[in-house]
């Protein structure tokens, strides 16, 4: 099984501010005839054509072709890339979120919301999908799925969440574990149960200091009162812990991780952790 992780905009090779927002999965091995027909490819050299269903990337540009869409809260980083759907590259693409979320972005029945009015999206481009916390969903044919909440939206008085909540979510598939979080308030105790055993852990890389922004750009906002657990912290809470890798995605255009050269990203290189970049392919075999 392969992951590819991006934006639904396209960019290349450097870790980049706001990489891997939304998740796109697919299993190489997934060829119907019914997505051949539902997704023809582009054109090649010779003019013949071929389906997304090859990886992504490489001088001709993205091959792959999206077949689900997990969204994890309602801050537009992580959902207005929706809207490139409604251009008419796919059809019909799940799109799970929480159900909160759900609501925000498309309404209800007869209510509609921002996506469902922008142009064909909600009738004809993407499905939206209100999942069940913690329910385990198959998709993709082998690739299992459950969505769980962290912290990391602002909590109302009423005990709702704005816009919405946030989910994490854990993959799995041939018996390898992966658990995405990119926005991530706080390592609670049973993220970090979740977390301990897995093949793979992403998470918030947005501030390495929780004082980030008072340094670099004088603004008073602190990491955590943003919904940030800063990367200095998060990085000592997991070191000695048994995750296969751990990889830090969502940076801040301060974060001092984004040059190699810093001191804090050889700090993360000698505790065998890593960056993540746009367009990074993960392999789960
Ligand atoms: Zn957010
Ligand atoms: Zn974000």
């Amino acid at each position: 099984m392969g992951l590819l992780l991006s934006q639904l905009h396209e960019s290349q090779g450097e870790p980049t501010a706001e990489a891997n927002t939304i998740l796109r999965s697919r299993i190489h091995r997934r060829r119907t005839a019914r997505a051949h027909r539902r997704y023809p490819g582009p054109e090649t050299t010779a003019g013949d054509r071929r389906p997304f269903a090859e990886a992504g990337g490489g001088r001709e540009g993205r091959q792959s072709r999206i077949d689900a869409v997990l969204l994890t809260h309602g801050h537009g980083d992580h959902c207005v890339g929706l809207a490139e759907f409604s251009t008419g590259k796919s059809f019909e693409i799940p799109v799970y979120a929480p159900p909160d979320l759900i609501h925000f972005l498309f309404g209800f029945p007869g209510k509609s919301r921002f996506f469902s009015d922008l142009g064909r999206l909600a009738r004809d481009y993407v499905v939206p999908h209100a999942l069940v916390e913690e329910g385990r969903l198959e998709l993709l044919g082998g690739l299992r799925m459950a969505g769980f909440e962290i912290d990391h939206t602002d909590r109302l008085p009423d005990g709702s969440c704005f816009p919405s909540s946030t989910y994490g979510y854990e993959l799995e598939a041939d018996g390898r574990r992966f658990i995405y979080t990119p926005d991530l308030g706080r390592l609670t105790d049973s993220l970090l149960k979740r977390v301990e055993g897995a093949d793979l852990f992403m998470l918030d890389g947005t501030f390495w200091w929780d004082d980030e922004l008072a340094r670099i750009s004088g603004l008073a906002k602190r990491s955590y009162e943003l919904g940030h657990v800063p990367v200095e912290e998060s990085m000592e809470i997991l070191i000695g812990m048994d995750i296969g890798r751990v990889i830090y995605t969502h940076l801040n255009h301060t974060n001092p991780l984004l040059d190699p050269a810093q001191p804090m990203a050889a700090r993360l290189r000698e505790v065998g952790f890593e960056v993540a970049y746009d367009g990074m392919v993960l392999e789960l075999y």
